[in-house]
């Protein structure tokens, strides 16, 4: 393992953040316990101070196939992985086109688009050093209860990448906004919307400093430039305060505050 400087200004999604010491984690190294472990940072907001970090070296970004099964390193970006199914005509990753991170954060967050999420397609996950299976993994809704670290994951091999089912999901996110953001920062209450009740309480578009709730998507907190952490906070804290206030519903973060 080898420590690296990272700037989350420029590495993370969002753009917020500070240069910090990250432990760099070794195919050869004993994945210590008491570090955050942090994947391409697509859903996160670093604060000044941030637990003590870790990330998989490039050790874990690997793709390979063994027995009819895909076996992904959990530090694969997803965009390397829907290179490879395109080319290799597998199905089933279509839907991580423009979902940015790696296989690591995609697990950990069951992360997906509409009806599509990657427990869908998931066959098991090495978690701490042990092969667990997708169906005893308690998941649902942007959640998956690891209980460690994913190293790597099986996924059975389905010929035939869905051209036509890419084209209509990147339509989908026609509607996002461009400025850096973490994607949602907040879950989808049940049969609701984020963004729709944070227009209701008519804080789309509210901007503090450099940051703001998206004027194009309102569930989206956008930098504009300069953005900071504290006005970031000060965003999503407003918009749990007022939703629950005003509208009964209490809104949970779907970006991972550190
Ligand atoms: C523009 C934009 C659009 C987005 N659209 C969507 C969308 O449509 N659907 C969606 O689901 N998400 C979306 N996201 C969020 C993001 O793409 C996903 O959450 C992605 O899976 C994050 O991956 P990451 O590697 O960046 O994880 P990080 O943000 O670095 O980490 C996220 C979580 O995963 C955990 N984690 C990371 N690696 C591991 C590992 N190896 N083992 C255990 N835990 C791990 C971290 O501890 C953290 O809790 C969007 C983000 C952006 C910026």
């Amino acid at each position: 393992m080898f420590f690296k400087t990272i700037d989350f200004s420029k590495y993370s999604s969002i753009k917020v953040g500070q240069p910090t010491e990250v432990l760099m984690i070794e195919k050869k190294d004993t994945i210590p316990h008491d570090r955050y472990l942090i994947g391409g940072a697509n859903n996160l907001l670093i604060s000044p101070t941030p637990p003590p970090l870790m990330m998989l070296s490039k050790d874990f970004a690997f793709i390979k196939e063994e027995d009819g099964y895909l076996i992904i390193g959990a530090a694969m970006p997803t965009g390397r992985i829907v290179s490879y199914a395109k080319k290799n005509d597998i199905s089933g990753f279509e839907f991580c086109s423009k979902l940015p991170g790696t296989l690591g954060g995609m697990l950990a967050m069951n992360a997906g688009v509409k009806t599509y999420e990657i427990f869908n397609i998931l066959h098991s996950i090495k978690i701490n050093g042990e092969w667990i299976l997708a169906k005893d993994i308690a998941h649902g809704y942007r959640f998956a209860t690891l209980n460690g670290i994913a190293t790597e994951a099986k996924f059975k091999i389905i010929k035939g990448f869905d051209a036509q089912r890419l084209e209509a999901l990147l339509n989908l996110r026609s509607n996002q906004p461009h400025e850096p953001s973490a994607g949602s920062a907040f879950k989808n209450p049940k049969d609701d919307y984020a963004g729709r009740l944070i227009e209701e309480i008519g804080l789309k578009g509210l901007r503090k400093g450099d940051m703001q709730w998206s004027d194009v998507h309102a569930n989206f907190l956008v930098n504009l430039e300069n953005g900071t952490f504290e006005d970031a906070k000060y965003l999503i804290d407003l918009v749990k305060e007022k939703v629950l206030k005003e509208c009964g519903v209490t809104l949970l973060e779907e970006i991972k505050i550190l």
